[in-house]
């Protein structure tokens, strides 16, 4: 959007808003009166349809239909159907993207298997302040595979120097969790492949919000996070993408049966899936599944492209309008500032960010913290007005001027930050 500049007043922002075609879907969403919702980065806001089809599933399907469900309700299709819609919206072709587990299970499934497909090779490359999860995952795998591999951490500007034909995967996260920064995963991909090794990317901050083309740009495997951009709702099962190319010699190392050719032969040992349908280990969570599959359909009818456009404009307006106090209060952009190279959130840097997080919650302006020091906002596109991030730069300012962040009970941290 290129009028951004001319928004100097809270009525500028919402003619914005009046003028933004995604406005209506905003209707779709449970976002409680009053409150400044920044935080669809780390749960989605609930769409209005999915308690309905949610007691749709409970009522009609599991309570009138008992176990028959399975064959006449299509339960056993939803890993693969709802990982297909999910794959539309990364640019996966049908086929190569289930739905199952958590994102840290997933990446487990995903690093094993990349890892047993690159024998003789030790290192598995990821960067320095990268998702813990994928860390403690790739730790994990090394002690199980008696430090047969190693896990080897640098920071993200050395990735592709540090790559080398000892490099068995590249294990990377394409939108910090921290920061909102967005590697090239099309070129970081590329170079792993130039030294023969692998790519595991995790989306789970750019499913649903950053133009992805998983296939397009020659990814191998992906996992991403379903409660997040995706609206599934609380510990919503994440997806695992396996392309086509790897899927006859990917072979999951949770080799439950779910991913076995035939389930229902009960045979004594494991064969697996022909297709993608072997990174799947047990039976599927399927009341889950019917709320992703809710929030997956609304993201879908968006756009991505939609999407990340009026995401990129709330990030820039929310940036344009923080400059204005933020040197003096000691606030420092975490972002990239050109949103080119960011994804849907923007955080700053502050001493006391956490209690400052705090203040605007007061408020009703709900983003969060990530120790040791950032604050973040995040602009997942479809619950946030243009108006709200004007609010929310006024409410942060105003918490500076006043220090109101100053109340010692606000540093005392929650459980959940
Ligand atoms: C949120 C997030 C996860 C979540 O993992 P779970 O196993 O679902 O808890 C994983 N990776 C990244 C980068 C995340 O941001």
């Amino acid at each position: 959007m290129n009028d951004l500049a001319s928004v100097t007043s809270r009525a500028d922002a919402v003619a914005l808003d009046a003028a933004d075609p995604l406005l209506t879907l905003r209707d779709e969403l449970l976002i409680p009166e009053g409150i400044v919702y920044l935080d669809g980065n780390s749960l989605g806001p609930l769409p209005r349809r999915t308690p309905g089809r949610v007691r749709e599933v409970l009522e009609r399907e599991w309570g009138q239909e008992l176990i028959a469900a399975w064959n006449t309700c299509g339960w056993m299709d939803l890993p693969s159907r709802v990982g297909d819609a999910i794959g539309r919206l990364v640019g996966a072709a049908p086929g190569q993207t289930v739905v199952a587990d958590s994102t840290s299970v997933n990446l487990f499934k995903a690093l094993a298997g990349a890892v047993r497909l690159r024998p003789g090779r030790r290192v598995v490359l990821s960067e320095r302040g990268g998702f813990p999860t994928d860390l403690y995952i790739a730790q994990g795998l090394a002690g199980l595979l008696e430090d047969e591999v190693e896990l080897r951490t640098v920071a993200p500007e050395a990735l592709a120097d540090a790559l080398d034909d000892d490099t068995a995967v590249l294990l990377l996260t394409h939108v910090s969790y921290l920061t909102g920064r967005m590697h090239d995963l099309a070129a970081l991909t590329d170079a792993a492949h130039a030294h023969g090794a692998l790519t595991v990317w995790d989306l789970a901050h750019s499913a649903g919000v950053v133009p992805v083309e998983l296939d397009a740009w020659g990814a191998d495997l992906a996992v991403g996070c379903g409660y997040k951009y995706l609206h599934g709702g609380p510990g919503a099962p994440a997806f695992l993408y396996v392309a086509h190319a790897l899927q006859g010699s990917f072979r999951n190392p949770l080799s439950g049966w779910m991913g076995h050719a035939e389930p229902f032969a009960f045979a004594p040992d494991y064969r697996p899936a022909a297709g993608v349908g072997r990174a799947l280990c047990g039976t599927p969570p399927v009341l889950a599944l019917a709320a992703l599959e809710c929030g997956v359909d609304l993201v879908e009818r968006a756009g991505v492209a939609h999407l990340r456009a009026k995401s990129a404009a709330l990030g820039e307006l929310f940036i344009r309008l923080v400059d204005r106090f933020a040197e003096a209060h000691g606030l420092d952009l975490a972002s990239p500032r050109d949103s080119e190279r960011r994804g849907g959130q923007v955080s700053y840097r502050h001493p006391e960010g956490y209690a400052v997080i705090r203040a605007l919650a007061e408020r009703g302006v709900v983003a969060d913290f990530r120790t040791p020091d950032v604050a973040r906002f995040g602009f997942a596109p479809l619950g946030v007005r243009f108006v709200d991030a004007w609010d929310a730069a006024e409410d942060l300012r105003e918490v500076l001027e006043n220090g109101e962040w100053e109340r010692p009970e606000l540093a005392r941290r929650h459980r959940v930050t």
